[in-house]
């Protein structure tokens, strides 16, 4: 019997033992899910908030393609000055090799005018540059050639006026400014260049395609103006450039944007048909308002010839500042002080290659130094 009450007081103490192991088991399989159950939750919050900052980007770029923010022109050229390599060669190789020497004789100075000249500085500037180089190399006893460089660096600047305003005058409302020059020398891709750079610097600008000419060159100065979200305005093809012009500038005034910028053909191969249509274009222009600035796009891989050229605008219209494109693709650099010196107008603005922020102002001490560069 005793032993009868032990076994049922065994099998009791068994049954709640393994009750007592099953009901934790049931509870961890019960609440192992609802755990993981829950640290899933803020996981998966957590993957909603990795995501969802995707989503807000994902949102922003698809206007960015359409609307592009320019890259601040200051310094430009200062940043740019590597595109001046080919220049800089013909300045650092010959030129500062000769400056380094122990003795500068007739022949080392006549090495120096000869790689000036190389450069397209041009016969006067050069003899002019070299002349008063040698004067005060003398009356100032310079040797070292560091000093010399310095000299000479101080000479092409001095060539170059730095007392010239090269600023754009975009002061009117609408700021009227015509491009001008011979086809293919880059009025185009400058006219969108120079948009670029005055929406950076937060004008409202018009584009006026009186290129019509050319019949990609409105689609071109289109696509220019769509990425800086400038107006254009344009005619159809073959279309008569004045009054394309003067449209552009009509809608300017009327819309109150601050520059209306025109883009013109330049055919060279007739003067008397280029006087009469860049003329007309003028003309027609100025019925709303005067022109308030004329640029001249000049190739500076044209050199002497392409001045040439230029003096044939010069007499047409009243340009008031030269843009001197492709320096980047130049061992000629020097004929930035030909162009100034020639035609007597400043070099306003510099293009340094193909891309939409390739464009600087120019500034003579940097150009020089870039050039001449104190540490080359
Ligand atoms: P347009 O006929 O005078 O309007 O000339 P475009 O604007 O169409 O330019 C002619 C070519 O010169 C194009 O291929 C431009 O990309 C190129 N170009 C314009 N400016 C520069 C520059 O500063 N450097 C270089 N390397 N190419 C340029």
């Amino acid at each position: 019997m005793e032993f009868v009450i032990l076994g049922i007081v065994l099998a009791g103490v068994l049954l709640l033992a393994g009750l007592g192991l099953l009901v934790p088991r049931i509870r961890r399989r019960a609440v192992p899910p609802a755990p993981p159950q829950a640290a899933d939750q803020p996981e998966e919050g957590g993957g909603v908030g990795i995501l969802a900052p995707e989503r807000p980007t994902e949102a922003p770029e698809a206007p960015a393609p359409t609307i592009e923010t320019p890259a601040p022109t200051a310094g430009r050229l200062v940043r740019l000055r590597g595109r001046l390599s080919r220049s800089q060669s013909v300045f650092g190789k010959s030129l500062l090799a000769v400056l380094a020497r122990d003795r500068l004789d007739e022949d080392a100075w006549e090495e120096i005018e000869d790689s000036l000249i190389a450069a397209d500085v041009g016969v006067e500037a050069t003899h002019e540059i070299v002349g008063r180089l040698r004067e005060r190399t003398k009356v100032l006893g310079t040797r070292n050639p560091t000093e010399l460089r310095a000299l000479l660096a101080a000479e092409l600047v001095e060539a170059l006026d730095p007392t010239l305003d090269r600023s754009l005058n975009v002061a009117g409302k609408p700021s009227v400014l015509l491009v001008v020059g011979v086809n293919g020398s880059g009025k185009t891709t400058t006219c969108g260049k120079i948009a670029r750079v005055l929406i950076a610097d937060g004008h409202t600008v018009l584009l006026g395609a009186a290129d019509t000419f050319r019949a990609a060159a409105s689609e071109q100065l289109a696509t220019w103006a769509g990425r800086v979200g400038a107006e254009v305005v344009r005619g159809p093809e073959g279309a008569d450039p004045a009054s394309v012009a003067f449209d552009a500038v009509k809608k300017g005034v009327d819309t109150g944007v601050d520059t209306v910028l025109v883009d013109t053909a330049g055919r060279l191969q007739n003067k008397v048909g280029l006087m009469d249509e860049l003329g007309k274009v003028k003309r027609v222009v100025e019925k709303q308002g005067p022109v308030d600035e004329t640029l001249l796009v000049l190739d500076a891989t044209t050199g002497q010839n392409g001045l040439e050229q230029a003096r044939v605008f010069t007499e047409v219209v009243d340009v008031t500042g030269v843009v001197l494109t492709k320096l980047d693709g130049t061992a000629k650099g020097g004929i930035v002080i030909a162009v100034q010196r020639k035609l007597g107008i400043p070099v306003k603005l510099v293009g340094l290659g193909e891309g939409p922020d390739d464009l600087a102002p120019f500034e003579p001490a940097a150009f020089v130094d870039a050039l001449v560069g104190t540490d080359a």
